[in-house]
């Protein structure tokens, strides 16, 4: 069993040598012990996600989502798989799953709270489990629906928006008819969020001396919905430019998860005069709404209404290069790891 292992607790930017490739001498038991109520699988994608840099500190406060990897044992993360054995009564040998397996080649699932069994996956690649109909893909759907309140007409802006959670942001958003702008940080970028995802407008934020001068530019009346990936100056500049009763849906803060000192925001006034509502959101607090999701996206990708780009690497030993990408913006859509096929 090949696994991706931590060296040691990260400070700073992460490094692929980081993380290191251990290869166990003895071969797997593709059997599970009698009587064993636990559930065997094969990995067969492994998902970047930038959490998982957050879970490579040394994390000493228990209020904290996160609890730390373990340096010297694998890391751990959202990926597809195929169940080989199971004493589980709810997984069957054969089950396609989506969930929280090992960085490794074959996993041993003792406790399957996050497991969702894939049931369809006729005229959509697996790999999409892993981004647009699994984890990241329920981020942009609560946020977007649950948190913004989006209505129609509606000026939107996204920040990391060619990633895994904000390509599909901004095209929930069209879908509603709202204006929609996103900042990414590549041309490439830029162009895919304009010609292929349906953006209005879309910006290098690289290139911009003056994020406010930015955002003045697209937004001239201002911003009622920012989905916020980024964190940083993105988020100081923007709360300048909302509208009154603006909502800000805090998803994540990228650019903030390398730093030992978080980057101040000094625009907070402006949220009084706005009256607008800031609301941090966690993903894992909807899962129950998954169904309901699937019912929405699935038919939107069959009839080409929603596309989604990913970025696959292949390889269990591409994985520590795939992660370390996401932190200098390597990755175009989604990041995922293939395995294996079969
Ligand atoms: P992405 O696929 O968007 O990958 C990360 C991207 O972030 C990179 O490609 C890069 O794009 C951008 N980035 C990296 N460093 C910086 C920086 N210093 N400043 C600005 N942008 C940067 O990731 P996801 O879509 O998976 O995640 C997006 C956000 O959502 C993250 O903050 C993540 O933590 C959060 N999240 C939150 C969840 C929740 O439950 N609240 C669940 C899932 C994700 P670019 O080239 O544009 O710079």
């Amino acid at each position: 069993n090949k696994q991706v292992i931590l060296k040691d607790y990260v400070s700073g930017f992460p490094k692929e040598s980081d993380m290191y490739i251990k290869t166990s001498g003895s071969t797997i038991n593709l059997k599970l012990p009698q009587g064993s109520s636990g559930i065997l699988v094969k990995n067969l994608f492994l998902s970047c996600d930038p959490y998982l840099r957050l879970r490579m500190r040394k994390i000493e406060d228990t209020d904290e989502l996160f609890q730390s990897f373990n340096p010297g044992s694998p890391l751990s993360g959202y990926g597809v798989a195929k169940v080989l054995d199971s004493g589980h009564p709810d997984f069957k040998q054969g089950d396609l799953v989506w969930g929280i397996v090992g960085w490794e080649e074959y996993s041993l699932i003792t406790q399957p709270t996050t497991l969702f069994k894939i049931h369809h996956n006729d005229h959509v690649p697996l790999s999409y489990y892993t981004g647009i109909l699994g984890m990241p893909g329920m981020t942009a759907y609560a946020g977007f629906y649950e948190v913004c309140s989006p209505k129609k007409g509606e000026y939107v802006f996204i920040s990391a928006a060619s990633g895994a959670v904000g390509q599909l942001v901004g095209q929930f958003a069209k879908l509603m008819g709202c204006y929609v702008v996103g900042s990414a940080g590549s041309k490439e970028k830029v162009d895919l969020l304009k010609k292929n995802l349906g953006f209005d407008e879309a910006f290098n934020y690289k290139e911009e001396q003056d994020l406010n001068a930015a955002l003045k530019r697209y937004f001239p009346k201002g911003i009622d919905i920012y989905f916020e990936n980024v964190g940083g100056k993105m988020l100081d500049a923007v709360i300048l430019n909302m509208r009154v009763h603006g909502r800000i849906a805090v998803c994540g803060m990228v650019s903030q998860y390398n730093l030992q000192e978080p980057e101040g925001v000094h625009n907070l006034m402006s949220i009084v005069y706005k009256r607008v509502r800031i609301q941090g959101f966690v993903v894992f607090d909807y899962y129950h709404l998954y169904d309901k999701f699937l019912d929405l996206v699935l038919p939107y990708i069959r009839q080409g209404k929603i596309s989604y780009v990913e970025d696959i690497s292949q390889g269990l030993e591409s994985a520590p290069a795939a992660l370390v990408g996401l932190f200098s913006g390597h990755n175009v859509g989604k990041q995922v790891v293939r395995l294996t096929t079969s």
